[in-house]
């Protein structure tokens, strides 16, 4: 294994971010595979299982099964995780810019182009992004490991990797997968699979090719039993799709977990400000007209209460961790059966 760190300049004199990389070269003859987590600076489930997972890698290594190359980065955003404002980390939207760490990542035209070419002339975070794409490209499996507030496990997936990536879906265990296309505000993901979509097949190769958003539970899934559950199943993929041997790795079962496009995801907002009564939890299944959450608006008066119903049957795939929301707010997520009346082009979240 070979530890490089990367230096990202800040934007002002005397300010350098930094994050180490490591990589396993493998013999050869395998898929390479990406992995990286904490795109937003605080999504601590992918850490932990990246740092579980190490000791398999080390050990894979020492024994000569590692095929395909493997580059691990294990906290991809030493920027946003700086990010402190009165004792809350705010790693999502970089303070500078005010932009999401996972939108606007360079999309490049083919997966030969080099993205450094804008490392000269953008802000840090910029910066930052256009070396995330330089370390990830080439790679056939790219993972990037998020969490969401209190949620299932699931995967985004780009429509063309499907069904190829259900054993991927499988080998982590994943309760759901969420599947888009189009542009979703050039999110890392997006960037991954952009530059093979016009590629030729046998470069494109989206049967053995796999590009996933990972949103490993919730913000505070965070302890030993499912940082090893979660480095196992890393491993089983990697097993599975030939990056590393190891026959001790049984195959997984076919994945039994729910497929959704993403259209069908309704974004379940708050229509007033208020203390937030969660009627349902991530894994419940709901009935249409179904009360999801009571918002306490104005307490104490008779009629102080608003009840949000869901709009139509489906899987509650997340909710909010705080019990405050704002006229607006992203309430909860149900994955349903139509298209949301309320689903717009996108990601699902700004
Ligand atoms: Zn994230």
């Amino acid at each position: 294994m070979r530890k490089t760190v990367e230096q990202i300049a800040g934007d002002t004199q005397g300010i350098s971010f930094a994050f180490p990389v490591y990589v396993f070269e493998g013999k050869g003859g395998g898929p390479t595979a990406y992995l990286q987590a904490a795109l937003h600076g605080g999504e601590l489930p992918g850490v932990v299982a990246i740092d579980a997972l190490m000791p398999m890698l080390r050990k894979a290594e020492l024994q000569g099964r590692i095929r395909g190359k493997i580059t691990i980065v294990p906290s991809a955003n030493p920027i946003g995780r700086a990010q402190y404002a009165a004792g809350d980390l705010m790693g999502r939207f970089h303070f500078g810019t005010q932009t999401n760490f996972n939108r606007d990542f360079p999309l490049l035209s083919s997966p030969d182009d080099n993205p450094e070419y804008l490392l000269d002339q953008s802000t840090v975070d910029q910066r930052l992004k256009a070396r995330l794409v330089a370390l990830s490209m080439g790679h056939d499996i790219v993972l990037d490991l998020h969490c969401d507030d209190e949620s299932l496990a699931y995967l985004y997936v780009p429509t063309v990797l499907w069904p190829f990536m259900q054993d991927c879906a499988a080998a982590m265990n994943m309760d759901a997968v969420i599947l888009w296309d189009g542009d979703c505000g050039a999110a890392f993901d997006q960037a991954s699979i952009d530059p093979y979509l016009g590629a030729p097949t046998e470069r494109a190769r989206f049967d053995r090719r796999v590009v996933s958003t990972v949103e490993y539970r919730g913000l505070a899934d965070v302890d030993a039993a499912l940082a090893q559950h979660d480095a196992e199943g890393l491993y089983r993929l990697l097993v599975m799709r030939g990056v590393i041997e190891d026959a001790a790795v049984a195959p997984s079962k076919p994945f039994r977990g729910l497929t959704s496009p993403i259209e069908n995801v309704e974004m379940v907002r708050a229509p007033c400000a208020g203390a937030l009564l969660y009627h349902v939890k991530p894994g419940d299944r709901v009935e249409e007209g179904q009360k999801l959450v009571t918002i306490v608006h104005s307490p104490g008066e008779v009629d102080g209460r608003l009840d949000v119903l869901a709009p139509q049957a489906g899987l509650i795939l997340t909710r909010r961790n705080r019990r405050a929301a704002y006229s607006g707010d992203d309430l909860l997520k149900l994955v349903g059966s139509r298209p949301s009346a309320t689903h717009r082009p996108g990601a699902l979240e700004d």
